[in-house]
């Protein structure tokens, strides 16, 4: 009997992987079309001050809309981008159109704009150059400028990643670790690189009102960041309760559903300090 139950799990997952590898490779099959075909969108996600609740900065979120499979989460095709060479086509059109929307509204609104940046591209030898160029054509503030980077980006090459990371952080731009704490060399990261910003992952957020492990962790993460002199964004706030109870704990920015979800970032506000998201707690 246990046999037989054990074979149908196997011939369950077994569905699941063939669904998974026949999407993976017509993503594979379309993502030419997707740049081909302008199929790709930036969003934005607010990320607002912790204290005021004002708009401070916006993560560039992409989005594909492809007209043969519908709507793709980059949470799927980023991976496969990553495989080949298309991860570079997809950022370079997410930095280009973020700097050109930066050289028209970044002096009025003052917003970040924070990129995530993939592994291989980060570690690309004329990414440096790439981002510099686009800097001094556009006449953007490199200080307008965050990249997120995860802390699998890091695991190879070690010595060349700091030195990548200090050299741009020379030319003015921002370092944050995204997803912190979900990988598993988060602290000897922040033992080694000057990040500006450590983004605490949304799952310390999602389980800290009902558990006091967490609770306590994001309590002492935020204070560590500090102690670094890094500053604090918290991922995947839906909650006032998360809210509030963040900012007592003196993070710096909240970021999540409860201040929007990811929208077209051309209807960015031109005016951002006085757009103010929640009242004073
Ligand atoms: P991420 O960088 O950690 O981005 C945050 C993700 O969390 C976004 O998912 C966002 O929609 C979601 N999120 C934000 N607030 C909440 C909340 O309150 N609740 C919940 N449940 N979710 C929330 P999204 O847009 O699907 O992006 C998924 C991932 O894809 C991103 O995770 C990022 O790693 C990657 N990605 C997106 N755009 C790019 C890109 O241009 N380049 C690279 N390399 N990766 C990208
Ligand atoms: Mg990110
Ligand atoms: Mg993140
Ligand atoms: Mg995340």
């Amino acid at each position: 009997h246990a046999k037989k139950e054990g074979r149908g799990s196997i011939c369950f997952y077994q569905q699941h992987y063939e669904q998974d590898l026949k999407l993976q490779l017509k993503v594979q099959r379309e993502l030419p079309n997707a740049l081909k075909h302008h199929e790709l969108i930036l969003y934005y996600q607010p990320i607002v001050s912790a204290q005021g609740r004002q708009l401070k900065k916006v993560e560039i979120l992409i989005r594909w809309q492809s007209s043969v499979l519908g709507f793709v989460s980059p949470a799927t095709f980023i991976p496969i981008a990553e495989e080949t060479s298309f991860i570079f086509d997809i950022e370079r059109l997410v930095i280009e159109e973020t700097f050109k929307h930066a050289a028209q509204y970044g002096k009025e609104n003052r917003l970040i704009y924070s990129i995530n940046i993939s592994p291989k591209h980060f570690e690309s030898d004329n990414f440096v150059t790439y981002l510099n160029e686009k800097m001094l054509q556009t006449g953007v503030s490199s200080q307008q400028i965050e990249l997120e980077i995860t802390e699998r980006n890091l695991i190879m090459q070690q010595d060349a990643a700091q030195k990548r990371i200090e050299h741009l952080k020379s030319l003015g731009f921002r370092i944050a670790i995204d997803d912190f704490g979900t990988g598993y060399s988060a602290i000897s990261y922040i033992k080694q690189f000057a990040f500006d910003t450590l983004k605490m992952d949304r799952e310390f957020i999602r389980e800290m009102l009902g558990n006091r492990r967490d609770l306590a962790l994001t309590h002492s993460i935020i204070r560590m960041a500090h102690n670094l002199g890094m500053q604090v964004v918290a991922e995947g706030v839906e909650l006032e309760e998360q809210a509030h109870t963040l900012a007592n704990f003196g993070c710096d920015y909240l970021q999540g559903y409860l201040y929007g979800k990811p929208q077209p970032l051309q209807g960015v506000i031109q005016a951002p300090e006085r757009q103010v998201f929640h009242g004073i707690d």
